[in-house]
């Protein structure tokens, strides 16, 4: 039996990626969807394939709150292994938790990212702006491998800028279901109200917020800082939200240390019109996953997905997650028998 545990920010998506290979691989599944995505994160997959006919029994939804549940589903003695995609903070929790119970447990852990959304000197400026954009404002930047940093040569640190505010300026944002909007809202007030607390209190410590506005409800206007310290407090926190800080970089080396000064490694990018030098530079990020020329957001069912340093344990997708959801079982038998010493 796998426990799955999952987010909300692609709650039907991330359920599933877990759900559908252990149940293929021969495993029964509890799933434990986030509280604000009960439906799409568990009961409407779980609907889906018992018209589909799964036997009963082999896909169970558990829905609660997770401060009354949480430990319970992890220490419980029967799921051999947890699944688990969230934040690093309960991620590490489950890891603990689950060396704790009464049976020891393998856990798949995918956390949280700090991709950075590397510029070199030879970039296309044009395709580099775009791909920084879609890849931090998709979804309100609500996802793991959301581009949260924007590394920039100092060649052309100050024309990316004025680019990439000109074009953050012009998204829209407000209601999703229009067509034409950009950005919609945050999932949640207390999510917000997370993000916001980010933004005061880079903006408190003086740091330079070059575009920004007062949320409309639960939509968040594009943020950008610029001129970013790597250290800063902005620089080092996932960020979830449309809220980008580009930092300056002095040449290929600084940018590459930029980018692995981080406690995550789970998504990465960087723009070069030299694709024998973007292999190289991505070769020696610290992170799981790198695109060249392409946004840090990619997951694709036949592409390895997995994560570094604090972005967590395991891998999905393809012949990784067969590794994952099943358990190696030597057998051995002899058919002429063995003489044995004594
Ligand atoms: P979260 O860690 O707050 O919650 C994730 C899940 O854990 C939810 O179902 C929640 O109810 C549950 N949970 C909380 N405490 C628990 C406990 N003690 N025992 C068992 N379950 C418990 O994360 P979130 O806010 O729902 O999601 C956002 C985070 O997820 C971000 O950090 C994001 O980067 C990360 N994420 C990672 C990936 C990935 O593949 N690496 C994908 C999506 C999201």
């Amino acid at each position: 039996v796998i426990g799955v545990i999952s987010p909300w920010n692609m709650p039907m998506h991330l359920s599933h990626r877990s759900i559908a290979p252990a149940l293929a691989l021969g495993n029964a599944v509890v799933v434990k969807p986030a509280e604000e995505t009960p439906i799409s994160g568990g009961v409407m997959i779980a609907k889906i394939y018992e018209e589909a006919g799964l036997p009963g029994g082999l896909l169970n939804v558990v829905v609660g709150l997770a401060g009354v549940i949480g430990d319970m589903f992890t220490l419980h003695p029967v799921p051999k292994f947890i699944s688990f995609t969230g934040s690093a903070r309960v991620g590490r929790h489950i890891g603990q938790l689950a060396m704790q119970g009464s049976t020891l447990k393998r856990v798949g852990l995918e956390l949280g990212g700090n991709a950075p959304c590397v510029v070199l000197d030879d970039a296309d400026l044009d395709l580099a702006v775009r791909g920084a954009l879609f890849g931090r404002f998709l979804h309100q930047g609500q996802i793991c491998m959301s581009t949260n940093r924007i590394i920039v040569d100092a060649s052309i640190y100050d024309e990316f800028v004025t680019r990439f505010i000109e074009r953050a300026s012009k998204l829209t944002y407000g209601d999703p279901s229009l067509i034409g909007t950009n950005i919609g809202p945050i999932i949640s007030k207390r999510q917000l109200d997370g993000i916001l607390a980010k933004i005061n209190e880079a903006k408190a410590s003086g740091l330079h917020l070059a575009l920004g506005g007062e949320p409309q409800g639960l939509v968040l206007p594009p943020h950008v800082f610029i001129d970013v310290d790597n250290n800063s407090t902005l620089a080092q926190s996932e960020l979830f939200g449309p809220v980008v800080p580009i930092i300056k970089a002095h040449g290929e080396e600084d940018a590459l240390k930029l980018a692995n000064q981080t406690e995550f490694g789970l998504s990465s990018a960087v723009f070069t019109r030299d694709e024998g030098r973007g292999l190289r530079f991505a070769k020696r990020i610290h992170a799981g996953m790198t695109h060249i020329n392409d946004i840090s957001v990619a997951d694709s069912p036949n592409a390895m997905f997995g994560g570094e340093k604090n972005s967590g344990i395991g891998r999905f997708n393809s012949d990784w997650v067969i590794a994952e959801f099943t358990c190696d079982h030597l057998i051995t038998t002899q058919s002429i028998p063995l003489q044995y010493p004594f």
